[in-house]
């Protein structure tokens, strides 16, 4: 039993929440990056304060990111990822405040993830005062652009990833508090076909029609769906055509899929690619693609979570492990076949909704578990 550790991190209570306070105080919505580096400014000088070396990285068009590291001997090295960007436009902290209700706690970003930024904050705080011996060097990454799909953070992220013996992801749970072992990954494509207009009446046969390619289309896409591999693709809009007695020459459509595991990405992208039209007077231009690959749960994953797993049980309570449907940064390094563990930052429901809370306990018994990862306290 590990109960003196567990019981500190119940014990940081009113600091936690004080630095949380602080975090949503900072309003950081991603495409708002003079206001992210403000948040930046503050976590630099704190971090510092706090016995981290911090590394700041200028960006442009989105905040800077941020790096912070801790030093140690021990090989069992630890990434956290972190992003400060929230789905939170300006001026929200004034409808949705910071607010404590009991076990809750409110505001914009305090589940998606401002919690997993005071958790990693917190779990330094607590190895100082506990004097815990880190278990290898800890690296912290605060990124600006997750919300947005990464595309300013996604090399940065690999790069570290590959540096480290395992990833740590300060996303919050699952409602239930269950650690997310696998995500699917998530594609969008666009496709445009590009026909031949004709007189609907007159010479039809001279037009290409694009909507007849399209419905072609829509029924070889729909074929792709695996229901046993989990894998489904879905035509989400279709549009076409310009008027009642016109051979179309133009439609488009969007199709949205969800796949499990990277075999079925790339048999799903190589058949949407490779797309022929069955009239070749259509031309196809495919658009998109799987933004993020799957979190697959791989033998890595599966031995960093059976540890996890054995650290609860050791701090006194127990941890489950869910598969669900949205992805993270933890995408992106599982896929480079790093031990990656997701869901650490908190506890909470509500990410992305108005009523997005952490509950407090709970997040405080998963900040002993993040501690615990990091050290040799088990
Ligand atoms: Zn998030």
């Amino acid at each position: 039993m590990n109960a003196a550790l567990r019981e500190a991190a119940q014990v940081q209570e009113d600091a936690y929440l004080k630095t949380l306070a602080t975090l949503i105080g900072f309003e950081t919505p991603s495409n708002e990056a003079a206001a992210g580096n403000v948040l930046v400014d503050y976590l630099e000088l704190r971090l510092a304060q706090d016995g981290w070396q911090v590394e700041r990285l200028r960006q442009s068009e989105v905040g800077d990111q941020l790096i912070a590291r801790l030093a140690a001997s021990g090989e069992r090295s630890s990434l956290l990822l972190a992003h400060y960007d929230t789905v939170w436009p300006l001026g929200t902290l004034a409808q949705m405040p910071f607010k404590r209700d009991g076990e809750r706690v409110y505001g914009p970003g305090v589940l998606d993830m401002k919690a997993g930024i005071s958790s990693a904050l917190h779990a330094k705080i607590l190895i100082d005062k506990l004097k815990l011996e880190l278990a290898g060097p800890v690296t912290l990454l605060l990124s600006s652009d997750e919300e947005i799909g990464s595309h300013h953070s996604r090399k940065l992220i690999e790069t570290l990833a590959r540096e480290h013996e395992r990833v740590l992801v300060l996303e919050p749970g699952r409602d239930d508090g269950a650690l997310k072992l696998g995500r699917k990954a998530v594609g969008d494509f666009f496709l445009e076909f590009l026909g031949r207009s004709a007189h609907a009446g007159n010479n039809p046969k001279e037009g290409a029609s694009a909507l007849r390619e399209l419905a072609q289309f829509l029924l070889y896409v729909e074929d792709l769906n695996d229901d046993d591999a989990q894998t489904s693709v879905n035509l989400t809009v279709a549009e076409g055509g310009s008027a009642t007695n016109v051979i179309a020459e133009q439609a488009s459509a969007n199709v949205d899929v969800r796949i499990m595991t990277n075999p079925e990405a790339e048999r799903i992208e190589r058949a949407i690619r490779g797309y022929q039209p069955r009239d070749s007077r259509v031309q196809v231009k495919v658009s998109g693609g799987i933004n993020r690959p799957p979190l697959e749960l791989t033998t890595a994953n599966q031995a960093l979570f059976a540890e996890a797993k054995t650290l609860a049980s050791n701090l006194g309570f127990e941890l489950e492990g869910a598969v669900v449907g949205g992805g993270s940064d933890g995408n992106f390094t599982s896929a480079l076949g790093i031990a990656t563990l997701d869901g650490l930052g908190s506890v909470g429901e509500g990410p992305h909704a108005r009523h997005e809370h952490i509950r407090l306990s709970e997040t405080l018994d998963r900040l002993a578990l993040l501690t615990a990862l990091l050290t040799r306290s088990g």
